[in-house]
């Protein structure tokens, strides 16, 4: 029979959410057990968030040279060596992968090699390359994850049909490419492969690209990409594709008028779906899925089966590693008996585009929805920041919205240079229940493009000091 071993926590998947939690219910006492069947770091580390930003940043540089060579500072002969690109990229994942392997070595976490999968509501098989073991715990937490959402007619073979993991680390200067999804993994890698020298056309089904973000930073981010070369078509139902020699022709459907466009390569970035497959058996564990394929848990992070908990991708909200992050706090104090609970008011979302886009909080229709009248908008721009025109980037905007009794800070959102940083500001002003006032008698230093708070909140005060 099967080797049975007992863990008293046992964590499924080591992405943000599993590795993070595993490290925090050690840090809390417990002893603890992570099963991954692919790479430590998961997703983020490996094939997403820190390659697509190794890749993104590269690639602005790159970019760049041209507009530094009008301002003064002028380099010959720039060019890319997509071998060293590619081991750039390469490098920064195995540096802050073998990091957390080092942290949960440190953490005293035991690793398992394998694919998990239950047998029951607290033991589940792991299935290696060589052998299968069984495993009991106490407690479980699931931080499983997700997979890239396939698209119907277009089998991914990495060659002509690409997905998000061939754009990060295949060689990376094409003639043309096609993307397939213009949501925000679609938008960052598509706008990077352009700034690198491909021409990209990007195609979204839906009236606009980048779906939830405010409709006047879509229309900035559309008119830079634009500016950049990058086609930009949306309200296109994409029929199929056929691959001829070293080409695909990819049909597309806009209204009723069918039409056939060609490039070297097209690729499907269409959004992604939780890993609760059946391989998962979850039923076994009395956990069952819940609206739109997801984990359904409590404010502790706990599904229907009191000893396993979810974090992540694979519950409702967001698919965010920082998301990721927390929800594995809570659930790791949860699953030692703290009193805890998910109670964050924001969870703010970047997008790494060029420029970068973020946001904290409500929209504003969002708001106008809920609070009628009593909302107040106030935008101040990156022209007249002092230190978005020394960085030469002053194209941008940040907007705040406030409710208008009380002037407490409902939502910020940002497009322009350095936008990701900036939104985290936001994101504490609106969990510590800050008002336009609090950010308008904060001081700021100077020059600093973190004085757009102070002076957005001057705006909504109708007495702006830089601009009339
Ligand atoms: P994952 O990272 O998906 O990890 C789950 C792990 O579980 C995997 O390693 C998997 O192998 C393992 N696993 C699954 N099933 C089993 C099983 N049965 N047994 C054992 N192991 C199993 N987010 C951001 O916040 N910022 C970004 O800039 C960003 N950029 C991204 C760029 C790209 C190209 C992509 C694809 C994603 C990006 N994301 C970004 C999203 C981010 O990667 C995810 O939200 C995050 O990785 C989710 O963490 P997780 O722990 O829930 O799952």
């Amino acid at each position: 029979g099967e080797f049975t071993e007992q863990a008293d926590l046992l964590v499924i998947g080591g992405g943000p959410g599993g590795y993070s939690a595993a490290i925090r219910a050690s840090q809390l006492g417990r002893n603890v057990t992570l099963v991954e069947r692919g790479d430590i770091g998961g997703v983020c580390l490996n094939v997403g968030c820190i390659p697509s930003k190794a890749l993104i940043e590269l690639s602005s540089r790159f970019h760049e040279l041209d507009g530094l060579a009008k301002r003064g500072v002028v380099t010959e002969d720039a060019h890319i060596d997509p071998v060293a690109l590619v081991q750039t990229v390469t490098a920064s994942v195995e540096r802050l992968t073998s990091g957390v392997r080092q942290l949960l070595k440190a953490a005293d976490v035991q690793i398992v090699q394998g694919e998990a999968s239950f047998v029951g509501p607290n033991e589940v098989r792991v299935r290696a390359s060589h052998e299968t073991s069984r495993i009991k715990f106490k407690d479980c937490i699931l931080a499983t994850g997700s997979s890239p959402r396939e698209l119907e007619g277009f089998v991914v073979d990495h060659q002509h049909i690409l997905d998000s993991t061939d754009l990060l680390f295949a060689p990376v200067v094409r003639r043309d490419l096609i993307v397939i999804g213009g949501g925000y993994i679609g938008i960052e890698l598509g706008s990077a492969h352009a700034r690198l020298g491909t021409k990209v056309t990007i195609l979204e089904m839906a009236p606009e690209i980048l779906m939830g973000v405010e409709p006047e930073i879509q229309r900035t981010l559309r008119s830079v990409l634009k500016q950049m070369g990058v086609e930009v078509h949306t309200g296109i139902k994409v029929k199929g594709v056929k691959t001829t020699g070293d080409a695909v022709v990819v049909e597309i459907q806009a209204g009723s008028t069918v039409e056939q466009i060609r490039a070297g390569a097209v690729a499907v970035m269409v959004g992604r779906v939780p890993n609760l497959g059946d391989d998962l058996a979850l039923g076994t564990a009395g956990v069952g899925i819940g609206p739109e394929g997801r984990l359904v848990v409590d404010e502790q992070m706990r599904t229907a089966n009191p000893h396993v908990f979810a974090i992540g991708d694979i519950v409702a909200g967001p698919m965010l590693a920082h998301k990721a992050y927390y929800e594995a706090k809570v659930a790791a104090e949860a699953a030692t008996g703290r009193p805890t609970g998910n109670d964050a008011t924001v969870i703010p979302a970047v997008i790494f585009s060029e420029p970068e886009v973020a946001s904290a909080g409500l929209g504003e229709q969002e708001a106008r929805d809920r609070f009628g009248d009593d909302v107040v908008v106030a935008r101040f721009p990156y022209r007249a920041n002092g230190r978005a025109i020394v960085l030469g980037a002053a194209v941008g905007e940040l907007k705040v919205v406030a409710a208008k009794a009380t002037g407490r800070l409902l939502g910020v959102h940002i497009v322009g240079i350095d936008a990701s940083n900036l939104i985290s500001e936001a994101a504490l002003a609106i969990e510590l229940g800050a008002t336009i006032d609090d950010l308008a008698l904060t001081i700021h230093p100077h020059p600093t493009l973190s004085e757009m708070y102070p002076e957005a909140a001057e705006v909504a005060q109708g007495m702006p000091t830089h601009i009339a």
